[in-house]
Formats: structure tokens, sequence, C-alpha cells
């Protein structure tokens, strides 16, 4: 705990602005997205610059407090923050510097992904980042990273270049495949246990319009839009992602979509959005062609800041009938009426990438299905965490076993989501690096002992 000393020497040490309990804005500085989640920080740190991230570790460090760090928010577990300790909040880390000749980019550990694609497409260009614009750079790239162009090129992780990270120690390091490789294979995939990440490096690609939307139908055609998903993604080319979810509708009951992200120029898009139109029946249709920021929040208003999700989710190499039914099961089951199950297609480069190169593994998986529990009534939580848990359980004997680390909730096993060859390598890395586990709230990975 925090004694007034010590808070008035934090002050003197940083020029950022401090919360502290009973302050004005220290419930606003210590909500994330999720609703669920309802933690009291002993302080919140907004951090001005890399010298306050070091200053506040030190001080941390000195007094045996635990760090948070805080990108954009959107952790479902809410990692951003944790009870009684510093959470390091990275929102001022805005900066975005595009490098077009070399196409590549330099964001802030806050930015958050609508804010770096605004300013890659001044120049036409693009890094694989979060289907929703909201989510933060930072923890996406992490924990791996799936979008909408990865099939393209790769996960967010996958195109990081290089990173500047605060260690526990308080040293700033710059990481990259040449200078403390060990530490930037884990960035890539291991979450935020390795440092406070001020800085990260991104390759770029060009991107111009893509055409995307979504095609919807009603729910009691979930079992052929889905084999027709099925279908039209196992021979889709690396330029078309498609994505199905059964959704809740605007005025009430739920419908099922399909959607379509096409970069390509062949108009592969526009055949997978006619081969869905033709199952009859469409209630609703967005494809269009649009621009690249466009596509990134088109569903940015399903996912407004402050409802309580729990979200389970499994990799999957095949979607068989069973499993389509199962998933329909589980839509019709819902506690809530906000509760979705979303299929996102893997594959494309993401498989590409030597398994070895990052600690994101997976990438033998073609297909993710989530279960996502979303309710504004928190009387409900309770069923809520069943319902999806239950729909996982069922789900397992078709997953490969994998779960993805930026999708976990609270609570939830984190070596699930790493092989054990990768998890012990994990591991040792963060026993190098952070031995004591100061950054212990997020998917942690505990230090090996040596
Ligand atoms: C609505 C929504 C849509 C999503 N869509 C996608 C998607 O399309 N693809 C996908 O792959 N994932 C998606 N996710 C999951 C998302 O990748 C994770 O929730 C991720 O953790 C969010 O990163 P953040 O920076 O916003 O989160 P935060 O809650 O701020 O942080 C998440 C974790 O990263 C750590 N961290 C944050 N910033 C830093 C930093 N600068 N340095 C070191 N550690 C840091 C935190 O300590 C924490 O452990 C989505 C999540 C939501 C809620």
């Amino acid at each position: 705990m925090m004694s007034a000393i010590d808070t008035r020497e934090l002050r003197h040490l940083v020029r950022s602005a401090i919360y502290l309990p009973s302050e004005d804005g220290y419930d606003e500085a210590r909500q994330v997205w999720n609703g669920m989640i309802d933690r009291r920080p002993a302080a919140v740190v907004c951090a001005a610059g890399v010298a306050d991230v070091m200053a506040t570790l030190q001080f941390a460090r000195d007094r045996g407090l635990t760090v948070a760090i805080r990108g954009g928010g959107h952790n479902v577990a809410g990692a951003a923050v944790g009870e009684d300790s510093i959470v390091i909040d990275l929102a001022r880390f805005k900066s975005v510097r595009v490098d077009p000749l070399q196409r590549s980019a330099l964001a802030g550990g806050g930015c958050l992904w609508g804010e770096y694609d605004w300013e890659t497409q001044a120049f036409g260009l693009a890094s694989p980042g979060g289907a929703i614009s909201t989510t933060g750079v930072a923890g996406l790239t992490l924990g791996g990273g799936y979008g909408t162009i990865s099939r393209c090129y790769g996960m967010a992780c996958d195109n990081l270049l290089s990173a500047d990270v605060v260690l526990a120690s308080g040293e700033l390091v710059s990481a990259s495949a040449d200078c403390h490789s060990e530490l930037f294979w884990a960035l890539r995939g291991g979450g935020g246990n390795f440092g406070v990440v001020t800085s990260f490096q991104f390759q770029l690609h060009p991107v111009r319009q893509p055409l995307s939307g979504l095609v919807g139908f009603p729910f009691e055609m979930s079992r052929s839009v889905l084999q027709r998903f099925r279908e039209l993604g196992l021979e889709a080319s690396d330029t078309l992602t498609l994505m199905a979810a059964i959704i809740p509708l605007p005025g009430g009951g739920k419908c099922i979509a399909a959607v379509i992200c096409d970069i390509g120029d062949t108009g592969e898009g526009e055949r997978a959005a006619r081969a869905f139109r033709e199952l009859g029946s469409v209630l609703m249709d967005t494809v269009a062609p649009m621009s690249y920021c466009a596509m990134q929040k088109q569903f940015d208003v399903s996912y407004p800041k402050g409802q309580r999700h729990y979200w389970k989710s499994a990799f999957l190499n095949a979607l068989p009938d069973e499993l389509i039914d199962l998933a329909i099961e589980f839509a019709g089951d819902a506690p809530s009426p906000l509760n979705v199950i979303m299929i996102e297609m893997y594959g494309g480069a993401v498989a590409r990438f030597p398994d070895h190169s990052t600690a994101f593994g997976h990438r033998d998986a073609l297909f993710n299905l989530s279960m996502l529990a979303i309710s504004d009534n928190p009387g409900i939580d309770a069923e809520q965490k069943k319902w999806a848990r239950d729909a996982w359980q069922r789900v397992l004997p078709y997953s490969t076993g994998g779960t993805y680390v930026n999708y976990m909730s609270e609570g939830e096993d984190v070596h699930a989501a790493y092989s054990d060859a990768r998890f012990q390598r994990l591991a040792k890395v963060k026993a190098q690096y952070d031995p004591t586990n100061l950054f212990r709230f997020n998917q942690n990975i505990p230090p090996a002992s040596s």
C-alpha cells in the first residue's frame, strides 16, 4: 500500500498526471473497456514520456509494489489494471511516424488501431491490426494480433520490426531480430509480460480501397450460411478474408452474418458476396467498396465500452457440420440477447510464417471459434460465464487444443495458449527480463526457476 509520503514522492518523480483513490478522475482512470472489471489500483500514472515510465518502475520496485500496463485497455480479462497496483497508462503515447520509402511506421505504446490506420493510410499503407479500431496496438500485437488483412500479410506480431522496451530493471532497450532477439521473440505473442513497450516499429504494405461489409440472413439459415462460409473460406485466396457471426439484430432477435474483407483486385470478394446472396432471404447487405479505415471501423458501434464481456475461444483446423450445429445450439441457448458466436478464418500468410519465428503459435489453425458472452446486466454474470465455459467444453473435441491468448478472460489457464515448449521458453525469457514478476497483471507467465 502507498503512504502519503510515497504519494508525494511519486508526484515529484514524474511530470505526468497521477490519479489516486478518492481523487477526481480516479474512477474514470481505472476503468477498462470490459464493464465486468472493477479493480482499484493504488495509483494510475498517465505517463507523459519514457522518463515517467522509468521513474514509476523504479518507484514501484523500491517499494515492492506491482505494476500493470495499460495500452488500449481493451483486454477482456482486464489485464491493464490490477488491484493495489500502479497502473502505467500509455494513453499519451500516441505518436505515429510513417516512413513511406522504407514502408515502416513507428507507433507509440498507447496508440489505438484507428489512429495508426489513419496515419498510415495517408500514404496508402497499412499493417495488419485488429478488426475494431478502438483496440490498442500494444496489447493486440503483443498477443499475436489477427485482423482483416492477416491472411495476406500475417499477424500484427509478424510485422513487428523492433520495439523499444523499458524493462523491469528500468533500463530502456530496443529489441529486434538482431538485438535482444529472445526478448523480441517473446514480445511477439507472449503478451505484456516482459516490459513496458513505449514504441513499436512495423512493416507497412500497400492497401487501397477494399471491398467489405456483411450480408445478413435470418438466424434459421445459420446452417446453410455457415456451410457456404466454410466452402468459400477454404478456397479463398490470401487477399480475401471471410468471417461469420451469429449476432443480435438491432430490433431484437438474432441473425447470421457473413463478413467479407477483400483487398485484392480480381473481384473475388464480389463473387463471394454473390454466392452468399444466392442463398436468398437476405436481411441486410452492406458490402461495398470502402476506404481501409472505414473497413476497420465498420463494426466499432457493436462493441461499446462498458458492456460486460466474458469470452472463450478455440482454434480449429476444420469446421465440420456437427460443430456448425453446436454453434447454432449455443446461440439459441444464450442467456443474453447480446451474445455472439464468431468464427474467424486463419490460414494464408499466417500459416506460412515459420512456427518457431514468434511466441504466437497456432499457425496450423484454419478457424477460430469464439463464444462472446455480452450483457448489460450484472445479475446474469454467473450464467453468462457458465454459458461460455459449457459451450467451450463442447467445442474442445473439435479444437486443435489451442486457444488465443488475446481472447482469454479472467481466471483462465494461460498455459493453454502455448505449447509446453513455447511456455517453457517464454518462462526463461521472463526469468531473464523480469525475474521478480513485477509485470504480473497480464496473461501471466511466471519466471522459470533456475
Ligand atoms: C472489441 C474487441 C475487439 C477485438 N478485436 C481483435 C481482433 O480483431 N484481433 C485480435 O487479435 N484481437 C482482438 N481483440 C483482443 C485484443 O487483441 C486484446 O484484448 C488486447 O489485449 C487488447 O490490447 P489493448 O492494448 O487494447 O489492451 P490492454 O488492456 O491495455 O492491454 C492488454 C495486455 O497488454 C499489456 N500491455 C498493454 N500495453 C502495453 C505496452 N505498451 N507494453 C507492454 N504491455 C502492454 C497489458 O499489460 C495487458 O496485459 C479485441 C478485443 C476487443 C475487446
